[in-house]
């Protein structure tokens, strides 16, 4: 194992699997997909094997297992497949629940303010390991191309 591999399961320790890739500046299409895929292809590119942490991160935030799942460092898990997952129903319910009559409609976004201060500090913490030709993708910049098509298909 070379010493980026060893960093990539210790930031896992810490990040969840969509911040890794996130905040080492890879490939927009790589950042939406889900989580599963996100740790394959990690598992791919740095040539480690994460079938331990797929079973007790990924399932557990799932809701799968009992295993506590850490929460991110970086995004304090709003990227967690499940909980963008969980926010679109919540929108979807509520918009059911008061039946809006709409065309169109644009979601407002209020994202904890400590945010900012956990992702300046994980940034500089993947600085030598960032692809040094991209910018990070932030984290609400992220949360709405996710959630949006979700919240779309919901209330269809
Ligand atoms: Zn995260």
């Amino acid at each position: 194992m070379t010493t980026e591999n060893a960093n990539i399961s210790l930031f896992l320790e810490k990040y969840c699997p969509r911040c890794v890739v996130r905040l080492l500046r890879c490939d927009w299409k790589i950042l939406v997909k889900n989580e599963q895929e996100i740790v394959s292809y990690l598992e791919e590119n740095f040539k480690i094997n994460l079938q331990i942490y797929l079973s007790t991160h990924v399932e557990a935030a799932n809701g799968n297992s009992k295993t506590n799942s850490s929460c991110c460092q970086a995004c304090v898990g709003i990227l967690r497949s499940s909980f963008i997952q969980n926010s679109a129903n919540v929108v979807s319910n509520k918009v059911d629940n008061n039946s809006y009559k709409f065309d169109s409609y644009q979601l407002l976004y209020f994202l904890p303010v400590q945010l900012i201060a956990f992702d300046k500090n994980s940034k500089k913490e993947f600085e030598n390991f960032a692809a040094k030709d991209k910018d990070t993708h932030d984290v609400k910049e992220l949360f709405k191309v996710l959630l949006e098509p979700l919240v779309t298909e919901q209330l269809k």
